[in-house]
């Protein structure tokens, strides 16, 4: 896989020249070619909101320039795409840009002063020209042309097409874009915010996956095992030794009229997660009162297994799964899926029961511990999601996981709008669970069908 940062594109030339229609044009051509984060800081918006109250002197358009390269340098770190199009006139002020930013293409849209005011579309060279607009570029102020430009476009004698083809060959050039209509654009640092490890019913231990994280480019992580923290304890000093942001998280197993549903909690308040921890404890009891139950009601079906067999494969959380895996090494079914069929799902004849905390109950108890709450991937839902949202939310629901490696583009697209809907926050990751789920890859989920952008953390609290 490879790994892109974000990159700034800087479009400075006079007024009227096409800075604005060049940057539209080329936001259109990244987000058709699948580059989902790009933003684009406009010249005359950005003076009605970050530089609101500058004038046009000297010291003030450096100070609008200065304000537009901080905001260009946070969102670059991030990985999004930045198309800045401003006038920008005085070169200091964008070469200080540029020493800021990693990956800076200063295209100079340059255009002859005489076509210029010959188009005046907005009737500005005129009033400059008569002295009506003082400190009017390139009539009454300086507009000092970039000395070594990564790109100069003329919008004088070149269509927008052949402009902006100058431009994709530049990104294409640095790697920041692939050739061709799926560019190889992605968002780095990578953030997951859906993993498993060995401590539930993952393959990779605490210390494992963090460096799978390290190795894939994933900077925040979220480890969100079943029923338990004993992996996210774990992990916390191999973490931070790995510079991974790793944030505690749960999937809880909970009811909802009937049917079973994931839960996970995030961001909790590690001050106030003393009674949850006691309240995830109980849970842990029950699942292994449900395991001796289930090994009885195996042997009443004439299946013999021990305890001790399955907890080896399961360590502190085993659950069905690791029940099947036993079934199937000692030769009662020929695979996982036939021991689900056969004796461990809902309908198979070893069926017993699980106590499952009430959907409402596990959301309060998130709740309680300053924790996030977020319906796990929603497209597993049994029934119409849709309808059962509004009293899904009254149960104080944060929410929904759009992003994870189950989901199509058409299935996300349809969770983030009902999130939008709803007034719910989205999460997502890749549902991580090592070997036992071999297509799935930590970060980019199933061939890279998995990308969650770095609004959903601002989202949250410590994100
Ligand atoms: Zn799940
Ligand atoms: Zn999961």
């Amino acid at each position: 896989m490879t790994m892109r940062k974000g990159f700034v594109i800087w479009l400075t030339g006079m007024s009227g020249a096409g800075k604005s229609t060049t940057g539209q044009l080329l936001e259109q051509r990244l987000r058709a070619a699948g580059v989902t984060q790009v933003e684009v800081l406009d010249g005359d918006a950005v003076r009605t909101q970050l530089c609101k109250g500058l004038g046009y002197s000297k010291e003030d358009r450096d100070e609008n320039v200065r304000r537009i390269g901080f905001v260009c340098e946070l969102l670059a770190r991030n990985g999004v795409a930045v198309i800045v199009a401003a006038i920008s006139p005085y070169r200091a002020a964008r070469d200080a840009v540029r020493a800021r930013v990693e990956t800076f293409i200063e295209v100079h849209v340059d255009c002859s002063l005489a076509v210029l005011v010959e188009r005046d579309v907005k009737g500005l060279y005129k009033k400059a020209l008569s002295g009506e607009i003082a400190h009017f570029t390139g009539v009454s102020d300086p507009y000092e042309a970039p000395l070594a430009a990564e790109v100069v476009i003329d919008s004088a004698s070149e269509s927008p097409e052949e402009s902006l083809d100058k431009i994709w060959s530049a990104l294409t050039g640095r790697g920041l874009v692939l050739k061709g209509l799926a560019p190889n654009y992605r968002p780095a640092p990578l953030i997951d915010l859906h993993s498993h490890t060995n401590e539930s019913d993952g393959t990779f231990s605490p210390a494992e996956l963090i460096a799978e994280a390290q190795r894939v480019g994933v900077r925040t992580l979220a480890i969100t095992d079943h029923d338990t923290f004993a992996g996210y304890d774990q992990a916390v000093q191999f973490s931070m030794e790995a510079g991974v942001h790793l944030i505690c998280g749960i999937e809880l197993s909970t009811k909802w009229n009937g049917t079973s549903v994931h839960l996970l909690g995030y961001f909790f308040d590690q001050t106030k997660m003393t009674g949850f921890r006691k309240w995830i404890l109980e849970l842990q009891t029950s699942r292994k009162d449900r395991n001796r139950r289930l090994i009885e009601r195996l042997r009443e079906v004439g299946v013999n297994i021990t305890m001790e067999e399955v907890d080896a494969r399961g360590r502190g959380m085993t659950g069905r799964p690791h029940f099947a895996r036993v079934l199937m090494d000692k030769g009662y079914v020929s695979s996982i899926q036939q021991a689900f069929d056969v004796y461990l799902a809902d309908s198979g004849k070893a069926y017993v029961d699980r106590m499952e905390p009430p959907f409402a109950e596990a959301v309060r108890m998130i709740r309680d511990a300053g924790g996030i709450t977020s319906i796990a991937h929603p497209v597993r839902w049994n029934g119409d999601f849709a309808g059962a949202l509004p009293a899904l939310c009254k149960t104080g629901l944060h929410a929904i996981e759009a992003y994870h490696s189950d989901h199509s583009s058409e299935q996300r697209e349809h969770f983030l709008f009902l999130a939008k809907q709803h007034g719910l926050r989205v999460t997502g990751g890749s549902d991580f669970h090592g070997a036992v789920k071999p297509g799935i890859q930590l970060g980019t989920g199933r061939e890279e069908n998995v990308c969650v952008p770095a609004e959903v953390l601002l989202a949250f609290p410590q994100g």
